[in-house]
C-alpha cells in the first residue's frame, strides 16, 4: 500500500536514510527541511523537496497525506546546555505547530524521533520504556516534552503515534552519513583520525565502573533504525501513543570502538585519556523488546565492525575540505 508521506528533516542524516528507505518501499515522499543542518544533497532522489521550517508545515500539509515522520530538530547536547532556548523553540514549539497543522489537515499518523537522552542516568540496564525519565540536559528535556505533547494529542484528538527512542545511531547508508560541525560523536571523530584530519582521539574518562573503565554505549546501524520507521507507520491505532527504544541491546566501550576502527582502517589511532565529559552516564544499553514485539523489528547489522566499515566508506567519500 503506497502512502503519501511528509518527512521533516529529510535532508539530515537519519531523516535522509529513512526517506530513501520509504522511497525504495514505493511510498511518495515530500521532504520538508530548512537546511539549517541538513544539506540539499541529503534529500534522496525521487523525493519532492520543500525548503521550509517545520513551523511552516501547514503550507505543505493537506488531507492527501497519510502520515508525517518528524525528524527536524536541534540535536546537539552541548549546544542545548549553552542555548536551551533554541531547543525549546525548534523542538518543542516547532512540534506544537506541526501537530496543529496535522490536526487542521486531518493527517492522523505520526512517527517521531525521540531519544535515549530522555532517560538520563539509568537506574537499571538494559533500559526499558517504563524506566524513569529524568533527562540531564535541555536536548533530552525538549524531546521528552514533545513525547508528552504527543501522548496528549493522541488521547484528545485521535492521533496514532509512535515515538522511537534512538540509542547511538551510527554507520552510513549510501551517501548518507553522520556529519556535524563541530563533530562531537565518537565514531566520526575516530574516523577523522584515521583520515589524518585529527592527530588523536580523546577518551573521556577511563575510571567508569565498566569492564575496561570507559563508557559503554549501544550503537545501532542507521539502516536498521530506518527499517523500524517503516514498520512504525502501521503500528499504532487511533488514540494510541506507542513508545519504542531502538538499540541493539548490546554495548561497546569507547576502547572497543577505537580498537574496531583500528581493525577496519589499519590506522594506529593514537588515543589519550582525558577527564570525564559532564553528564555522561557509564552505561547506556537499550532493551528493544518493545520494538521487537510491537513493530516486529529485528536489527540485522549488529556487528560493530560492519557499522564502522559503512561509516568509514562514507568518511572517505567526503571531499577535501568537507567537514
Ligand atoms: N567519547 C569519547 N571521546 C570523544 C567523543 C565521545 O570518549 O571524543 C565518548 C563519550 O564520552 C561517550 C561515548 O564516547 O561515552 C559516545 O559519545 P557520543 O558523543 O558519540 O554519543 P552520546 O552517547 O553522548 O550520545
Amino acid at each position: 500500500n503506497t502512502k503519501k508521506l511528509l518527512v521533516t528533516g529529510g535532508a539530515g542524516y537519519v531523516g535522509g536514510v529513512v526517506a530513501a528507505h520509504l522511497l525504495a518501499a514505493g511510498h511518495r515522499v515530500t521532504v520538508l527541511d530548512d537546511l539549517s543542518t541538513g544539506v540539499r544533497e541529503g534529500v534522496p532522489e525521487g523525493a519532492e523537496f520543500v525548503e521550509a521550517r517545520v513551523q511552516d508545515a501547514a503550507k505543505v500539509l493537506d488531507s492527501s497525506y497519510d502520515a508525517v515522520l518528524h525528524f527536524a530538530a536541534s540535536s546537539q547536547v552541548a549546544e542545548s546546555v549553552a542555548a536551551p532556548e533554541k531547543y525549546w523553540r525548534n523542538n518543542v514549539a516547532g512540534t506544537m505547530e506541526l501537530l496543529a497543522a496535522m490536526r487542521e489537515a486531518a493527517v492522523r499518523t505520526l512517527v517521531f524521533s525521540s531519544t535515549a537522552a530522555v532517560y538520563g542516568e539509568p537506574v537499571t540496564v538494559p533500559i526499558t520504556e517504563s524506566a524513569a525519565t529524568a533527562p540531564t540536559n535541555p536536548y533530552g528535556a525538549s524531546k521528552l516534552a514533545v513525547d508528552h505533547m504527543i501522548t496528549g494529542e493522541c488521547a484528545a484528538h485521535g492521533l496514532a503515534a509512535v515515538s522511537l527512542r534512538y540509542f547511538n545511531v551510527a554507520g552510513a547508508f549510501g551517501r548518507h552519513g553522520e556529519r556535524h560541525d563541530p563533530e562531537s560523536h565518537l565514531i566520526p571523530l575516530v574516523l577523522q583520525v584515521a583520515q589524518g584530519r585529527r592527530s588523536e582521539v580523546a577518551i573521556f574518562g577511563d575510571d567508569y565502573p565498566t569492564p575496561d573503565g570507559t563508557c559503554v554505549r549501544d550503537y545501532i546501524h542507521v539502516a536498521d533504525l530506518a527499517e523500524a520507521h517503516l514498520l512504525a507507520l502501521d503500528a499504532a491505532g487511533s488514540g494510541e501513543h506507542l513508545v519504542c527504544n531502538l538499540g541493539n541491546g548490546s554495548g561497546f566501550s569507547v576502547r572497543e570502538v577505537i580498537d574496531t576502527v583500528r581493525e577496519v582502517t589499519g590506522h594506529p589511532i593514537p588515543a589519550a585519556v582525558r577527564p570525564r565529559r559532564a553528564g555522561d552516564p557509564a552505561v547506556l544499553v537499550a532493551s528493544a523488546e518493545q520494538a521487537r514485539t510491537r513493530l516486529g523489528w529485528q536489527p540485522r547489522r549488529t556487528d560493530l565492525a560492519e557499522i564502522v566499515r559503512d561509516a568509514w566508506m562514507f568518511t572517505q567519500s567526503l571531499g577535501e575540505g568537507d567537514a
